[in-house]
Parts: structure tokens; C-alpha cells; sequence
């Protein structure tokens, strides 16, 4: 199969609720671009050159997630572009992320990014420091909170990964009981955004499952 066909495929399986983010990490410009001619404009990338890099050469209308850990002094040279961080993990991000949009006089939106792997220490906050958070960014002007994201173990462990998937989706269902501007749950990856999905995700970030003929 094409990565259009891959594509197609797995755009097929997703309900209009939710959203693809192709993640286009270490993907060739020429492999993005046949997922753009076909109409998909939303691409994730871990690693801020590289995702500048990709901006600068490509179409202006393709929207950019950072989806991997984003240092501090690297917030700067994406804020004036960048379409949604998906992984703000602590509150000094956030702070110099309103800071850098401000300066663009742009709004930024984020999500926090919840540590919910057991088996592994991945970046990412606890819950009360999420909402910790979530309380003072009512302070920013220039950044908007629009979710939660989350990473399962990885692991082939269905029940381990199915336990924590339904841990951050019950966070986020309570989460948005009191702040109700969230509407993003970021939550599974090629292997298991089916199982993400089951459990209430808004948002899929999927690389390989596309790119990768397997
Ligand atoms: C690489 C990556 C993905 C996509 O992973 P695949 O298994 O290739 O689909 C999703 N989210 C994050 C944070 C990633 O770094």
C-alpha cells in the first residue's frame, strides 16, 4: 500500500469527532507534501529544528503541532507559527510560551500534557499540577488551554494501556466539568488510537501506521 492509501484508510475509521494530526517526524518534505495535495494540513512534530525547517519550505497553511518535549529557550522560534503545543509540561513553559505569543501579538493554543504511563517516566505533569495550571493560566492573556495530553505505556499490555487511557479520560471528562473551554483530548498513537478512540479521544497523533509500509 501508498501512504495515500494508509492514509485514507485510517481517516475512513475516525468519526467527525475526531481529529488527525500526521505526525511527519523524520518524514521526508516530498511525503508530507503528498498527504497535503490530497487535502490533510495538520502535521505533528517532536523536534523544534526540524519543525522550522518544514515551515519555512513548505505551504503556509499547513498547521503545526509540537507534539514532543519543547524546551523553554526553544519557545521562540516557533511562536510565531506554531498552531498547537501539545506538550506543555510545566507551568515555566506555559509562562514563556504566553510571553513569546504575546510578542508575536498572537494566542497560542496548548494543552497540558498528563503523565499517565506507569510503566515509564515520560515528561509530563500530575494532575493536581495540572490543574494547578489550569487556574493560573486564567492569568495569561495570550495562551489558551484547549486540552489534555496524554501518552499510554508502551507496551502490548492491552489492559495496562486501556487502564490508563480511561484514567485521562475521566480526568479530562471531570476536568472540563469546571473549566469548560477544554475541548481536546489528545490521547493514542499508531498502535493504539483505536483504543484511545474507544475511550474518548478527540485527538489522534498517528506516524507510522501512514508512513511506514509494514
Ligand atoms: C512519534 C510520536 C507519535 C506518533 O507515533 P507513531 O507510533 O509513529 O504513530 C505520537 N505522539 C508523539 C508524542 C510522538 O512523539
Amino acid at each position: 500500500m501508498m501512504i495515500i492509501e494508509r492514509f485514507l484508510t485510517i481517516l475512513n475509521e475516525l468519526s467527525s469527532e475526531v481529529s488527525l494530526v500526521v505526525v511527519s517526524k523524520t518524514r521526508s518534505k516530498s511525503a508530507l507534501m503528498e498527504l497535503y495535495d490530497a487535502g490533510h494540513n495538520i502535521f505533528g512534530e517532536n523536534k523544534v529544528r526540524e519543525m522550522v525547517e518544514k515551515f519555512d519550505a513548505l505551504p503556509k497553511d499547513i498547521q503545526w503541532h509540537m507534539i514532543g518535549h519543547l524546551q523553554t529557550n526553544k519557545v521562540k522560534y516557533i511562536a510565531h507559527f506554531v498552531s498547537l503545543i501539545h506538550s506543555v509540561d510545566s507551568l515555566k513553559l506555559l509562562i514563556e510560551i504566553n510571553k513569546r505569543a504575546k510578542q508575536n501579538n498572537r494566542i497560542i493554543d496548548c494543552l497540558l500534557q498528563i503523565n499517565i504511563a506507569k510503566e515509564e517516566t515520560k515528561f509530563g505533569l500530575t494532575k493536581s499540577e495540572a490543574l494547578e495550571i489550569l487556574l493560573l493560566s486564567n492569568k495569561m492573556t495570550n495562551i489558551k488551554i484547549k486540552g489534555l495530553m496524554g501518552m499510554a505505556t508502551n507496551s502490548i499490555d492491552l489492559t495496562l494501556i486501556k487502564s490508563e487511557f480511561f484514567d485521562l479520560s475521566d480526568f479530562y471528562k471531570k476536568t472540563k466539568l469546571k473549566f469548560k473551554n477544554l475541548d481536546i483530548l489528545s490521547m493514542g498513537m499508531s498502535g493504539d488510537f483505536r483504543t484511545a478512540i474507544e475511550h474518548g479521544s478527540t485527538m489522534v497523533r498517528v506516524g507510522s501506521a501512514i508512513f511506514d509500509n509494514r
